[in-house]
């Protein structure tokens, strides 16, 4: 008989928790509450013009090699498309490119940072002083910041304030959904020595070019192969606990057993599935009510004529606070109409405004980034509001995240033996991102399988590690 293992929740970790659960020769059962996969990274008919749209762009990074790797298994890691110059601007048209050179890493982007206009020659010279230091700080003086914020960071290392808002706060704001003055230290340098500095090519940016829910197809093909089953439109109703071991899920037909769950829901959406009885044996769903949450907002846009010719940008310092632009028509070389995706992360300040303000401010920010678009407006618009997008990883709500595996019951962190937790939540050492999904449902199903485990990640270069970036890459 082989082993039948309820994995609940169909986001990137339950999908990722599944993959590796039947590749383990188990049998997974998902269920997932919504009509389809994907979670928080996926699609919806809009039901104005009944097109398929992402509820938000998402992007990928090279260094994400659980996420990549998972796109892998599931056969759509060519429908990614791998950019290797970021494009900022801060209006007026001007606009910068920061590219890997010819240097090694972590000096690679240096020669295109020189020759940024975004920022002036004081600011460039503070970050790349800035930068240096956070090479040197390895994996082990990142762990050290744990617990501060990153902004403490950055006026103890003499950031002006300008280089912190025209520089720092933009790349943070968008790797970790939180402002510098809220992050945790260690969250945000873990961003700029795994994606920036540790290897060339761990910065560059993959799109996907097709809508997000088309990633997962397969998934379903991979559970039913290995005798497992995908239960959409279902929800888990609770954990079923017989005061040693979980027996299984109980949905609206009654409890689906199993030798082992892995839960792979937000902590919010545990809360509810766990008795009082469970929560007290298990030390990591004790602080399930403390996660904070924080914002994203996406808006879609269309114009009747080109008004972008890049296919993604940074704004800085745009009037309103839009951050990116994504061109989702720039493969289309014949397209009439321009879909333009604007992204807000952090975004508690929009939250209260309606689709049509919303669409007045990005539409403005628009026409000061791209000067041919001055006189237009959209004429169809879509805002997607994400009020809980991810967890707020500040110093507090980090401590709190609890690794997937249950550990050793009575020596603190202890867990029943046969529950499994998965989700961007858990204590990965990454941002909530899809790569930290990925890697906690792949450290569940390994943990609940005794079989497989993480991918190996970029190793950092050589002159990065002989500077000081060792213990970077260390497996979360
Ligand atoms: C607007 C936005 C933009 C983002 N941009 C990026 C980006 O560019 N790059 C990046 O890497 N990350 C990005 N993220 C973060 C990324 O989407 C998440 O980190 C990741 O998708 C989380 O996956 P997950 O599986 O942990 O959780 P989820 O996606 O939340 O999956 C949990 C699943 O469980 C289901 N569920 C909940 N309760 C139950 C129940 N009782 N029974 C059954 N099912 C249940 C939910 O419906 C959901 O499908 C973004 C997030 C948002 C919201």
């Amino acid at each position: 008989m082989k082993r039948r293992i309820v994995i609940v929740g169909g986001g990137i970790a339950g999908i990722a928790a599944a993959v590796r659960v039947a590749e383990a020769g188990c049998t997974p059962i998902v269920i997932e509450t919504r009509k389809r996969l994907g979670g928080r990274a996926t699609s919806f008919v809009d039901p104005r013009t009944d097109e398929l749209l992402d509820n938000c762009q998402h992007v990928v990074m090279g260094c994400c090699t659980n996420l990549l790797d998972l796109y892998d298994r599931l056969g759509v890691l060519e429908l990614i498309d791998w950019h290797r110059t970021f494009y900022w601007t801060d209006g007026g048209g001007r606009i910068d490119r920061m590219q890997a050179g010819k240097l090694p890493a972590p000096l690679h982007l240096l020669g295109s940072m020189k020759r940024m206009t975004v920022l002036n020659r004081d600011e460039r010279r503070a970050v790349a002083r800035c930068m240096f230091r956070i090479v040197r700080l390895g994996g082990v003086g990142r762990q050290k910041w744990a617990g501060r914020t990153f902004d403490t960071f950055l006026k103890e290392h003499a950031q002006p304030q300008s280089a912190v808002d025209r520089f720092w706060n933009v790349v943070v704001v968008s790797a970790c959904n939180l402002d510098v003055s809220c992050v945790d230290a260690a969250a945000a340098l873990h961003v700029f020595q795994e994606g920036f500095l540790a290897n060339k090519w761990s910065y560059m940016m993959g799109l996907p070019v097709v809508p997000l829910v088309d990633l997962y197809d397969t998934a379903n093909e991979i559970i039913a192969q290995h005798g497992g089953e995908l239960l959409l439109s279902t929800s888990a109703k609770s954990i079923g606990f017989d005061g040693r071991r979980v027996t299984g899920v109980v949905t609206g037909d009654g409890l689906i057993d199993a030798s082992a769950v892995i839960a792979a829901v937000a902590p919010d959406r545990l809360a509810k599935l766990v008795s009082e009885l469970l929560r007290k044996a298990d030390a990591r769903l004790q602080s399930l009510e403390e996660y904070t949450f924080s914002p994203i907002l996406g808006v879609h846009l269309k114009y009747t004529s080109s008004i972008m010719d890049v296919p993604h940008l940074t704004l800085v310092d745009a009037p309103n606070g839009t951050q990116w632009l994504f061109n989702k028509s720039y493969a289309d070389l014949e397209c009439t109409v321009q879909h333009i995706h604007a992204v807000v992360s952090a975004a508690d300040e929009w939250m209260e405004l309606d689709e049509a303000a919303i669409v007045e401010r990005v539409a403005d920010d628009i026409q000061h980034a791209l000067p041919k678009s001055v006189g237009l407006r959209p004429i169809g618009a879509r805002a997607v509001k994400e009020k809980r997008a991810t967890f707020a990883a500040t110093p507090a709500v980090q401590r709190l995240r609890p690794p997937c595996a249950p550990g050793f019951v009575g020596l603190g962190g202890g867990g029943v033996e046969n529950l499994f937790l998965a989700g961007d939540w858990c204590d990965t050492g990454w941002p909530a991102t899809m790569e930290g999904a990925a890697r906690s449902g792949y450290a569940a199903a390994a943990a609940a399988t005794e079989k497989g485990g993480l991918v190996e990640d970029v190793p950092a270069g050589l002159l990065a590690r002989v500077l000081g970036l060792r213990g970077v890459g260390a497996q979360g």
